[in-house]
């Protein structure tokens, strides 16, 4: 008896075995199992996608929760990025945001690259904006629907493979997030004992208006001209413009992957990527000067935050840096806040404070015209390279 006991225990275990592969299987893939009707299906299988649950509605129709990272979230900036199959019929897609409110208007893609808004009358808003449904026409090619356009990790190492050739200019990896992603920097430095100026970026998953300013920004100031030549002879510059990767590549609203939020953590470096950059900062500060730190982010609007009166050497640099563009303000219109100094984690106060240098949060508007944003950005750049020279 006891020997049959142990056949059928065998062969409950083998009979198991398909089983148990595919509940590993399925727990190991990103996408609900269930996120398919048999007209069309939608998966999460790409950087910087999310949704947090699926449900079937209709063959022709499937709800996505909507919901942050984890539940400490509290200054939302929704984000949702999926991709839906072919279909041969009319198919809806509800967004249905539990807790929040719907903010960026959909975007959609064939190749991750190249976005459009999608038309106004395919996206219907109803309770208050906690429900956003989405119709889509017969299409018989995958498409990528995202609140923003996506500036992934790879984003950013597409773009450091074109600017790591030119003259000066170094990237190297400082160390690697919980999630095992680099913490990149650029440097561009013709003379280590000049002055340097920190260019920090995507604190923010969501916010990709201000990673479009930051690129814009340094490369004007590697352009190949009489300005930034004389420029570089006399600064360095020295960026991090991927702060929280683990948050970009899986889709997070605002935090890392320990739930919390970067831009709250300058000063006390709780966390590894800050930690890491202060590390890279301490290096620099042995030897050499630091003169301003810019922190690029996006908002509703355009706004730029800057020192109050009271820090004189902040708040008058920031009014002649950017009080030049009054003129630009037609194609980008701006606002100038100056805010106190708190110790608060915020990158902003923590140079101000910490180092007596200008610091500025460079606000960019959620829907702010593209074109736009590079546009201004560049003369941004210029107008902080004559100001410094100036200065100098
Ligand atoms: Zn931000």
């Amino acid at each position: 008896m006891k020997i049959a006991q142990n056949h059928s225990a065998l062969r409950y275990f083998v009979n198991i075995l398909p089983i148990l592969a595919i509940l590993l299987f399925s727990s190991l893939n990103a996408t609900p199992s269930n996120c398919e009707t048999e007209i069309f299906k939608i998966d999460r299988d790409f950087l910087s996608s999310n949704f947090s649950k699926c449900e079937v509605l209709e063959k022709n129709s499937i709800r996505l929760y909507l919901s942050p990272e984890d539940n400490f979230v509290s200054n939302p900036s929704p984000w949702f990025a999926f991709r839906k199959s072919a279909h041969q019929e009319e198919i809806y897609i509800e967004l249905f945001y539990e807790k929040f409110e719907h903010r960026y208007h959909p975007k959609i893609s064939n190749d991750l690259i190249n976005w459009k808004k999608i038309d106004m009358d395919k996206v219907k808003i109803e309770d208050n904006g906690k429900k956003v449904i989405l119709t889509f026409k017969a299409n018989s090619d995958y498409t990528y629907i995202s609140a923003q356009e996506i500036l992934s990790s790879a984003w950013y190492d597409s773009w450091y493979e074109i600017i790591r050739d030119i003259k000066n200019v170094t990237i190297s990896e400082l160390g690697n997030t919980s999630g095992g992603r680099s913490i990149n920097k650029i440097l561009i430095e013709n003379d280590f004992e000049n002055p340097y100026i920190f260019l920090i970026g995507r604190q923010h998953p969501p916010e990709i208006t201000g990673a479009f300013a930051l690129k814009a920004f340094i490369e004007q100031i590697l352009d190949d001209n009489a300005l930034s030549d004389d420029f570089l002879n006399n600064y360095n510059i020295i960026s991090y413009p991927l702060v929280n990767p683990d948050g970009v590549d899986l889709g997070h609203w605002r935090h890392n992957l320990r739930e919390k939020d970067l831009n709250r953590d300058w000063g006390f470096f709780s966390q590894i990527e800050t930690s890491i950059i202060y590390d890279d900062i301490r290096k620099i500060l042995n030897d050499n000067e630091i003169v301003l730190m810019i922190d690029f982010h996006s908002t509703f609007k355009n706004i730029f935050y800057i020192q109050d009166e009271l820090e004189t050497a902040g708040y008058n640099f920031a009014q002649a840096w950017l009080l030049e563009h009054s003129s630009d303000r037609n194609d980008y219109k701006f606002a100038i806040k100056p805010t106190k100094n708190m110790e608060n984690g915020v990158a902003k106060n923590y140079f101000n404070s910490s180092y007596g240098i200008p610091a500025i949060t460079f606000e960019v508007g959620d829907d702010t015209d593209r074109a736009a944003i590079i546009n201004s950005s560049k003369n941004l750049a210029n107008s902080m390279m004559r100001l410094l020279l100036e200065n100098n």
